[in-house]
């Protein structure tokens, strides 16, 4: 294949609401080399290795997303490095980027990035999204459940030195990195990295009320706009961010508030996991089983699977994290693919 979809481009993927389909969130693994105390419990039930797609089911699974309009895929899971040989994927779908794919891109902790960040850079990959709630290192390794912050900031400057651009992932929680985000911001924008504050989402059975956890981002913006000044932008990067430019430090800050203001009304995105379900939406247990469909009638299996998840993808999210309520879902991000 010569890396071009458009010959065989057919029927845009818009749901019953008019929302267009461009962005594919690909997980290929729910194992982790960490254990987030807001995404897994900490023994987690990992999937039988035998119910993942193969690398090349989800090359080809993916690909028949790009001939259906999408323009973004994001690579993440579990912790999309530690799949073996998932580079070869990365590799694969980046010969799409520049002609079918406006963005091939990956989601990780960094562990894995000192040996592989040149690799992926050369693939095709421009940005990546690293996920980092600390820069205390025995916080990170309270947090992680026993995750090492040099390991992560050294893959960090892998990424860095490979050409990538990276921007930093943080969720904010309660009394936990509440007193260090403005530092963690600005050690980010000091090394030329955008930074993104992320509301904690009730996905999955973690062991915790959620009510502890969650810290709305909007209490967040308050106390850092007395420090810096914050000047909202127009800027878009195909995701749920909103974004604000701090002018003491120059980088760019932005805010996914799933609780305290609803985005779903420009959702551009479904999610497949690396068992081969279709999630339409991060916040409703309905999936459609495109693995088996692919398996019994190729192509035209994922087409039908398309179209009815056109026909049900559901207007939006219903999360709640007051105290004592339920997760939204029973299974957590990793399992989804975040
Ligand atoms: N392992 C990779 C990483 O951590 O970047 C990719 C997968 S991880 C599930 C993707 C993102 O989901 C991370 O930024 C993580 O912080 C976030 N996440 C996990 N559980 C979450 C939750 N319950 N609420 C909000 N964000 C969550
Ligand atoms: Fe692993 Fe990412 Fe979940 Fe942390 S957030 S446990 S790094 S999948």
């Amino acid at each position: 294949m010569d890396g071009s979809l458009t010959s065989t481009q057919t029927r845009p993927l818009i749901d019953r609401f008019g929302r267009e389909i461009r962005y594919l969130r690909l997980s290929v693994t729910d194992r982790c080399d960490l254990r987030c105390v807001y995404c897994m419990a900490e023994r987690p039930d990992f999937l039988p290795k035998a119910q993942l797609l193969t690398l090349e089911e989800l090359s080809a699974i993916a690909e028949h997303f790009v001939a259906r309009g999408v323009r973004k895929i994001r690579i993440t899971g579990g912790e999309p490095l530690v799949r073996r040989d998932v580079v070869q994927l990365i590799e694969h779908l980046g010969r799409h980027v520049g002609s079918d794919l406006d963005e091939l891109t990956l989601t990780t902790n960094a562990t894995q990035l000192t040996g592989l960040a040149e690799r992926i850079a050369r693939a095709g990959v421009k940005r990546i999204n690293v996920s980092l709630d600390t820069l205390d290192a025995d916080r990170y390794a309270r947090l992680t459940r026993g995750g090492r912050l040099q390991t992560c900031l050294d893959g960090i400057a892998a990424a860095k030195a490979a050409g990538l651009a990276v921007k930093i992932n943080a969720v904010a929680l309660k009394g936990e990195n509440e007193d260090e985000l403005a530092d963690l911001i600005a050690w980010a924008h000091g090394e030329g990295f955008d930074a993104t504050l992320i509301e904690v989402m009730p996905l999955g059975d973690v062991r915790t009320d959620r009510a502890d956890q969650f810290l709305p981002l909007t209490a967040v913006r308050d106390k850092l706009s007395e420090r810096w000044t914050l000047t909202d932008l127009p800027d878009r990067t195909g995701g749920p961010s909103r974004y604000v430019r701090i002018a003491e430090t120059g980088g760019r800050l932005g805010f996914i508030t799933p609780l305290t203001s609803n985005f779903c009304a420009g959702c551009n995105r479904v999610r497949l996991t690396c068992t081969g379900e279709l999630y339409t939406c991060l916040g409703h247990e309905g999936a459609i089983d495109l693995k088996s469909a692919y398996r019994k009638d190729g192509l035209a299996g994922l087409e039908s699977c398309l179209d009815q998840a056109m026909a049900t993808k559901p207007e939006r999210h219903e999360f709640d994290v007051r105290r004592g309520a339920a997760p939204a879902v029973s299974r957590n991000m990793a399992r989804t693919g975040g």
